[in-house]
């Protein structure tokens, strides 16, 4: 961990210390599609954690090894000759919670949680959607008042992926109706098992159960677990945010594309189905593959932008865009290749199929992402936002 260069030969030895090589039979879901598997993902993260091989741009103190923006390439690319689990469920802490604590919190935070994270110990969610804030999400009511040293919450949260798995939730809150939407919010961590917080969980037509609606009654959260100061919420919101788009596509589970292999594992799977012989079907397939690497290298790019620290930028928008377009891409062409027999719940490509279109709502939607996109980096005019310098309390509620 020292000066020295990482070199592929160092990291292959140590992963094999400690990991299995893929195959081309490796199978692996993503996104926790169909999946309720924690264990897998617990063992590989503790079996890395000591190296820091999982999040090695991060503190060796905490979980990584302090590597550069090439060395964390590196052995992202080595990674891929191993098999490393679908990390959903861990996903939140990993990718989002953990470098926002790295830029926003205080080093006790950064003591207490990070390392449980990149161990794998401690699972993370989201709270920050509710039913009148989604893309509208400085809109965000759950209230926190002072009270002493503490804070007392309470509201509603929805679509709280893994809340029913988590100890803790990163929680965007209204601390001050008074000001306007995106300058009276405060963020917090709150621990899951606290009185007061109740988790509903809610099927998806995958029928997957691990999304849930929270409820928050007068739940105490003590002030240290507050991250950034009072009021600064959406600054906090927006760079888990941008991590989020830009870990779109980040390392664990995804197409279990094997580094070295002829070819990436859904187009295999769509040779052997006898699909790539049919010219229309093959033409998609490369045309979906030449979006995926695209996707890919934007993807790291974006993963990058945001690591090295400064503000993150649109480019996570992007990223978060074409990630979907493969995703979707992938599902549908290799289920309409299995013909009828893609449409039973074992058919080649029929989970992904079913999951796919929630790729273009979770994590912001297609057109918000596009609305960025128009407005940050083409320059277009903004949207009106009538409500934007009134005192949220006055404001038409769920109303741009
Ligand atoms: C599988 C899944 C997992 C999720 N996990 C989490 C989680 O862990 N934590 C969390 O906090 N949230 C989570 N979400 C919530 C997600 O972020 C929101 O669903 C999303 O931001 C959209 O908000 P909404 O559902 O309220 O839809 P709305 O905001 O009501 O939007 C409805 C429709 O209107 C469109 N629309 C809205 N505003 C505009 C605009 N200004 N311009 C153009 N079109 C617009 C939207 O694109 C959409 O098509 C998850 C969602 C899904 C589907």
């Amino acid at each position: 961990m020292g000066d020295a260069v990482l070199r592929t030969p160092e990291v292959r030895e140590a992963l094999d210390a400690l990991l299995e090589r893929r195959t081309d039979e490796t199978r692996l879901t993503s996104m926790g599609a169909g999946s309720d598997d924690l264990d897998d993902g617990r063992a590989y993260l503790a079996a890395t954690v000591d190296g820091g091989w999982h999040v090695p741009t991060w503190p060796a103190e905490h979980g990584g090894r302090n590597a550069s923006p090439a060395e964390n390439h590196l052995i992202g690319s080595v990674l891929r000759e191993y098999v490393v689990p679908d990390l959903y469920p861990f996903a939140i802490g990993l990718g989002m919670v953990g470098p926002a604590l790295l830029s926003h919190g205080t080093a006790q935070q950064q003591d207490r949680w990070l390392r449980p994270i990149a161990s794998g110990a401690e699972i993370w969610c989201q709270m920050f959607s509710e039913p009148e804030a989604g893309s509208d999400l400085a809109n965000v009511a759950l209230s926190a008042q002072p009270d002493g040293e503490e804070w007392r919450l309470g509201g509603q949260k929805t679509w709280t992926s893994r809340a029913m798995w988590a100890q803790w939730a990163i929680c965007l809150t209204r601390t001050d109706p008074s000001q306007p939407k995106h300058k009276g919010l405060t963020m917090f961590v709150v621990a899951m098992d606290a009185p007061g917080i109740e988790v509903r969980s809610l099927r998806q037509m995958n029928n997957d159960a691990h999304f849930s609606e929270v409820f928050v009654d007068g739940a105490v959260v003590p002030d240290e677990w507050r991250i950034g100061d009072i009021g600064e919420g959406w600054r906090v919101a927006m760079t888990v945010l941008a991590h989020e788009r830009a870990g779109a596509g980040s390392r664990g589970g995804g197409d279990g594309s094997r580094r070295g292999a002829r070819l990436p594992i859904w187009l295999a799977d769509l040779e052997r189905l006898d699909a790539l012989s049919a010219p229309a079907l093959r033409n998609e397939a490369m045309q979906i593959h030449a979006t995926d690497m695209a996707s890919r290298w934007t993807s790291q790019r974006a993963a990058d932008e945001a690591r090295a620290g400064g503000s993150p930028g649109p480019a996570g928008s992007g990223a978060k865009l074409r990630t979907v377009e493969s995703y979707k891409g992938r599902a549908y062409t290799a289920n309409r290749a299995a013909g009828a027999h893609g449409m039973l719940e074992d058919g080649h490509g029929y989970i992904e199929t079913v999951t796919a279109p929630s790729m273009s709502i979770r994590g912001g939607t297609d057109e918000i992402q596009r609305n960025i996109l128009g407005e940050r980096v083409l320059g277009l005019p903004g949207e009106p936002r009538l409500d934007r310098d009134a005192p949220w309390r006055d404001s038409r509620k769920g109303m741009l």
